[in-house]
């Protein structure tokens, strides 16, 4: 079974974010707790958290759910006060999360800025997560695959290898992959051939336990030209057939899969074209 939904609002508070992804006929949402674009946040209030729970209530278990982390925090930082800042921010998220009763946060690796080497920035990333794993209980951190934009790590499945093999409890370490991102960091899922044998590569670098999440993006941008511009399901590079792939396939059950296309308007409507995809 499949659990589809969209990365919803949360704006007047968390507690609105499961109401929005039920307002779209979801079963399953990401959402940030707290504003995206700042370090500082107030902390969650017992009442918003009381409200959060109870919005989830009989329709989103923890393995529906994929917040997303600020984009701002960089856990591959190659210098010191960067890095600091974002091991406590990715701190505070993991514990909001914890406050949530939520099980997983999703986060883009990190950034070797050109000062560092790649091997380096994975096992600074790698360190992060130990970190923050050892600050709390019961929330798996889930690693995002990236288009590989700029100095971005995370693009290639063997980067995503090689911070997991670093990370001590490897329990509490996932992996989300986003169709958009795999698609522009040069990884073809256009038709059943290409399809099978990305995933088949996946399953053997990375290995399908770990996968905890999806983003289910088209790609604005062509296959391997490493920018990351979402578009809407069937529109872009990608075209709709790797979506059919996706929802007939097993191996995808019983995570979230989530829309972060650009159009939320069409959410409802999107969402209804992936479930009569299912068989
Ligand atoms: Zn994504
Ligand atoms: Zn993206």
């Amino acid at each position: 079974m499949k659990t589809i939904g969209a990365h919803v609002s949360a704006s007047g508070g968390v507690e609105n974010a499961p109401l929005n992804a039920k307002a779209i006929g979801a079963d399953a949402f990401a959402l940030f707790t707290k504003n995206q674009k700042q370090w500082a946040a107030a902390p969650l209030s017992d009442e918003s958290i009381k409200s959060f729970k109870q919005n989830c209530r009989n329709t989103f278990a923890p393995e529906q759910i994929l917040p997303h982390d600020s984009y701002l925090i960089n856990l591959g930082h190659p210098e010191t006060e960067g890095l600091e800042k974002s091991r406590t921010a990715f701190l505070d998220e993991m514990k909001r999360c914890e406050q949530l009763g939520l099980d997983r946060l999703n986060f883009h690796p990190g950034s070797h800025l050109d000062k560092c080497s790649e091997s380096e920035c994975l096992a600074l990333i790698a360190e992060s997560i130990n970190l923050a794993l050892a600050g709390t209980k019961g929330v798996i951190a889930v690693i995002e695959n990236t288009a590989g934009q700029g100095t971005n790590m995370g693009h290639r499945f063997e980067h995503l290898a090689g911070i997991i093999e670093q990370v001590k409890d490897k329990t509490r370490v996932g992996i989300c992959i986003d169709t958009c991102h795999t698609f522009a960091a040069g990884y073809d899922l256009r038709t059943e051939k290409t399809f099978a044998a990305t995933f088949e590569e996946f399953g053997k670098v990375v290995g399908f336990q770990h996968l905890e999440g999806m983003h289910i993006n088209d790609s604005k941008k062509d296959l391997g030209t490493r920018v990351d511009r979402h578009e809407s399901l069937g529109k872009g590079f990608i075209g709709i057939d790797c979506f059919r792939f996706l929802m007939s396939d097993e191996r995808f059950n019983g995570i979230p899969l989530i829309l972060e296309t650009p159009d939320p308007a069409i959410w409802a409507d999107e969402i209804k074209l992936l479930r009569s995809f299912e068989q």
